[in-house]
C-alpha cells in the first residue's frame, strides 16, 4: 500500500511503499475511510527537531503521518473481542498505558505510562489504506460516515476537551473567547454554543474564519488588531471573558488572553504557536489559572462522536484525495483551508 510518512526532521512528508501491517495482540488493522490534515503536521514535519524539543526524542522517523482516523475494522489481532470487521470506528489519538494513575481516573491524554507515540505522532499513522491501532483506542460509529468523523478525533476531540475544563466557570452571565477559528477552533465555537448559555466571542485574521464562526453561533467575531481587546471589553460591559481558548498560542494571543481575561477565569492555551507569557503576581486578574491541555479522554471521544451522531456538532469537512495530500498540507499552511482538510483514500 501507499503511505504518506515523515522524511525526517525538518524533511517533511512523502509517499512510500509499505507492506499492509499484520495485527498483532490487542489490535486491529483499520481500513482508512478519513485522515485529517492537522496544523501540529506542519510543525512536525517543517520545524521541529528532538535537539530543540526532548520530548520528540521518544518518537522517531520514519513514521506513517496522520494522527485523525477513522474507518473500518478490517481484521483483529489475537485476544481481541468486542471488535467486528465492518465495524466503522474512530481511532483516538491518545494511545494510553491504561493502568497508570492517570488512564486509571480516565484522564488518558495524560498518561504517565511508557511513551510509545501514537498512529501519526511516532507509530504508523492513518495517511495510508490501512493502520494498525490498540483495540483500547477505537470508538464505534453508528451512523456517521469515517471521511466525516475523522476530524472528531483530533480537533473535536481536543477543543471539547478544552471547553469541557472551563464548563465549571462558564456561567450564561460570562462570555467566553476562541482565538482562533481554524481546524479546532471552529469545533471549540460549536461546543461552547451546544454547551454553555454565554455570549460566544471568536477572533480570527482571516475573514473565511470569521465567517465560519458566525455560522456556528458566535454572538460577535473581531478581527485580529490592536483594538481587539478593546472590543472584547465593550461587548461584556467593560468586565471581559471568563474562559479564553487560545487555539493559535504565540505571544500576541496569550497576550490578548490575559488583557481580557477577568477575575476567576481560565485560561486554556491548546495551539502549538509556542509563544510565551511572563507570569507574575499582578500579570493577571485574580484567581485565574492558566492551563495547557493536549488531546482528550477516551469518554471525551465518545462524547464528542455522539454529540455528532446526534447532528448537534459536526465538523466542516473539505474532501482531498490520497494522492492529494502535500497540496492539502500547502492549503493548510497558508490559511485557505475553511474547517478541516480530510485525506479520503481513493
Ligand atoms: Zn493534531
Ligand atoms: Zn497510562
Amino acid at each position: 500500500m501507499k503511505a504518506y510518512r515523515l522524511a525526517g526532521w525538518k524533511k517533511g512528508g512523502h509517499y512510500v511503499d509499505v507492506p499492509v501491517p499484520e495485527p498483532g495482540p490487542g489490535q486491529v488493522l483499520v481500513r482508512m475511510g478519513g485522515a485529517g490534515i492537522c496544523h501540529s503536521d506542519l510543525h512536525i514535519m517543517h520545524e521541529w527537531s528532538p535537539e530543540e524539543r526532548p520530548e520528540l526524542a521518544a518518537i522517531a522517523p520514519e513514521f506513517t503521518l496522520g494522527h485523525e482516523n477513522a474507518g473500518w475494522i478490517d481484521r483483529v489481532g489475537p485476544g481481541v473481542q468486542r471488535w467486528e470487521q465492518g465495524q466503522a470506528v474512530a481511532v483516538s489519538p491518545v494511545w494510553s498505558c491504561g493502568a497508570c494513575a492517570a488512564c486509571r481516573a480516565g484522564d488518558d491524554s495524560y498518561c504517565e505510562g511508557p511513551r510509545t507515540g501514537s498512529g501519526g505522532l511516532g507509530q504508523d499513522g492513518g495517511l495510508a489504506s490501512y493502520m494498525l491501532a490498540p483495540a483500547r483506542s477505537l470508538v464505534a460509529l453508528q451512523g456517521l460516515a469515517p471521511d466525516q468523523a475523522a476530524p472528531l478525533t483530533d480537533a473535536g476531540l481536543t477543543s471539547y476537551h478544552a471547553v469541557k475544563r472551563s464548563l465549571d466557570v462558564l456561567t450564561p452571565d460570562a462570555a467566553a473567547l476562541v482565538i482562533g477559528v481554524g481546524g479546532l477552533g471552529h469545533m471549540g465555537v460549536a461546543y461552547l454554543r451546544e454547551l454553555t448559555g454565554g455570549p460566544v466571542i471568536a477572533v480570527d485574521r482571516s475573514e473565511a474564519a470569521r465567517n465560519m464562526a458566525s455560522r456556528l453561533g458566535a454572538d460577535l467575531v473581531l478581527d485580529s488588531d490592536d483594538r481587539t481587546a478593546e472590543a472584547v471589553r465593550d461587548a461584556t460591559h467593560g468586565l471581559g471573558v471568563r474562559a479564553v481558548f487560545d487555539f493559535v498560542g504565540i505571544d500576541a494571543t496569550l497576550q490578548l488572553a490575559a488583557s481580557v481575561v477577568r477575575s476567576r477565569g481560565k485560561i486554556t492555551m491548546v495551539g502549538l504557536g509556542g509563544g510565551t507569557f511572563p507570569v507574575r503576581f499582578g500579570a493577571l486578574p485574580h484567581a485565574t489559572t492558566i492551563g495547557v491541555t493536549f488531546g482528550g479522554s477516551l469518554s471525551d471521544l465518545a462524547e464528542v462522536v455522539a454529540l455528532a451522531e446526534l447532528g448537534r456538532v459536526r465538523p466542516h469537512v473539505q474532501p482531498f484525495d490520497f494522492d492529494r495530500i502535500d497540496e492539502a498540507y500547502h492549503a493548510l499552511h497558508e490559511g485557505r483551508v475553511e474547517g478541516r482538510a480530510v485525506i479520503v483514500p481513493g
